[in-house]
């Protein structure tokens, strides 16, 4: 995919480098906050030959000795932003089938985590595919929404006074963080926001980098990450158990098909998932399905496409109306963000295939917590701030929408 964003949004994009970073740790106004996704975490932890959770706590102690603030990890936003994924999928279930007219616009509903696979159905399929991307913010999007429109006011600060940066498996989720859909006028009366008053406008994340960014970082700066002492970790925003794991959901490419598969059919269908799902293989290794039968009857049947060619195969037939999934995960990624373009890339002597097996294991070394739901920092999240899942605050602030764009490039950062 290339750029399909505004020139303000390019400057956006061309501010987010190791050394906008290292400048705004100077900054006397505003603090560095810093969320590190799981699948960077594997691929600093499967270069320096340590654990997922080892590279956290190391990390955590050289960003603080650099002047961060905090540093949270993206396992409960993604747990947020599987929900509402859920909810909505539902929602939109129940309306396509309680009216046939709009069954076409509302199934099947799309993963919008990826945002290379976003940018490139917003500049070439418009309004025949937009309607189906589920409304859904992404991991990295809830992140920034969590951090500058909650965290920010329980560590005392205000959301302008948040430099927040995300550390990510891909370049695309720079282009994502610079969308103007994630800036925000903050509330000067001092509230959560949206009081109607004009305040500072405010970017919910900053910047992102990627892991192979914090691996120059550490080398330019001749860290000896391994040796590093583990620090602490920050427990306000992290899934962190009591004796100090990370847990969060596993999948592929981050759940989305396999969480909303078990959620519709036990809601929809009152029919509990047991052990892993019977994925099908298609075309190739990148075009799955798996369906549910009741009474003989195919009632789900959902997909993954990863990869641009199975992306435009499954683009044609919903174009065609001859598309049966009800839900598909798609990612612009072979093999979904472990294997992003902004992950380290392999050690001399080591092949791709050989990487991608050694962050597998790495991402599976975490902790499971299999439904969502039972994250105990996602329930209090819902009941102390958003009011539910899905709820109208929710949908306020865990979704967004997309619009169709000129093919015009204005920037190019692709990675697919
Ligand atoms: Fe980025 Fe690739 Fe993941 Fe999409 S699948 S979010 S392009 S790493």
């Amino acid at each position: 995919c290339s750029g399909c964003i505004t020139s303000a949004e390019t400057v956006m994009l061309q501010q987010q480098s190791t050394d906008e970073f290292v400048q705004r740790l100077s900054s006397a106004t505003q603090a560095v906050v810093v969320s590190l996704s799981p699948q960077s975490r594997a691929s600093l932890a499967t270069h320096y030959g340590i654990t997922p959770l080892q590279a956290f706590r190391k990390l955590t102690g050289f960003l603080k000795s650099l002047g961060v603030r905090a540093v949270f990890d993206t396992s409960c936003s993604r747990d947020l932003s599987l929900l509402e994924s859920c909810q909505e999928f539902v929602d939109r279930y129940r309306k396509a089938a309680g009216n046939s007219a709009t069954k076409q616009g509302e199934l099947p509903m799309l993963a919008s985590a990826c945002p290379g696979w976003v940018c490139y159905a917003e500049k070439t399929h418009g309004q025949h595919i937009l309607p189906h991307i589920s409304s859904t913010k992404s991991p990295q999007q809830v992140m920034g929404t969590l951090v500058k429109r909650h965290a920010c006011y329980r560590l005392g600060l205000r959301p302008e006074d948040i430099y927040h940066v995300t550390i990510m498996p891909c370049y695309d989720k720079k282009l994502e963080a610079a969308r103007d859909d994630f800036i925000f006028a903050v509330d000067p009366g001092g509230g959560t926001g949206d009081s109607g008053q004009a305040g500072p406008r405010v970017t919910e994340v900053d910047s992102v980098l990627t892991s192979g960014e914090i691996l120059d970082l550490l080398e330019s700066r001749g860290v000896d990450f391994a040796a590093l002492e583990e620090a602490p970790l920050d427990l306000m925003l992290s899934s962190v158990d009591e004796a100090g794991h990370v847990y969060g959901v596993r999948g592929g490419a981050g759940g989305y098909l396999e969480t909303n598969f078990r959620h519709a059919a036990r809601v929809l269908f009152g029919q509990t998932v047991e052990g892993p799902l019977q994925m099908k293989t298609l075309r190739n290794a990148d075009f799955k399905e798996v369906s549910l039968e009741v009474d003989g009857k195919r009632v789900l049947h959902f997909a993954a496409a990863y990869g641009f060619r199975n992306i435009q195969n499954l683009v044609r037939k919903i174009k065609q109306g001859k598309c049966e999934y009800q839900f598909v995960e798609i990612m612009a990624c072979p093999a979904g963000c472990l294997n992003g373009g902004g992950q380290i890339k392999p050690r001399k002597g080591q092949t791709a295939k050989d990487l991608i097996q050694h962050l597998e294991a790495a991402y599976l070394h975490e902790v499971t917590v299999r439904d969502p739901a039972d994250n105990p920092l996602v329930q209090e999240l819902y009941r102390t701030w958003l009011g539910g899942p899905y709820s109208e605050n929710a949908r306020s602030l865990l979704h967004t929408q997309y619009h169709e764009r000129e093919r015009t490039v204005t920037a190019s950062i692709s990675n697919w």
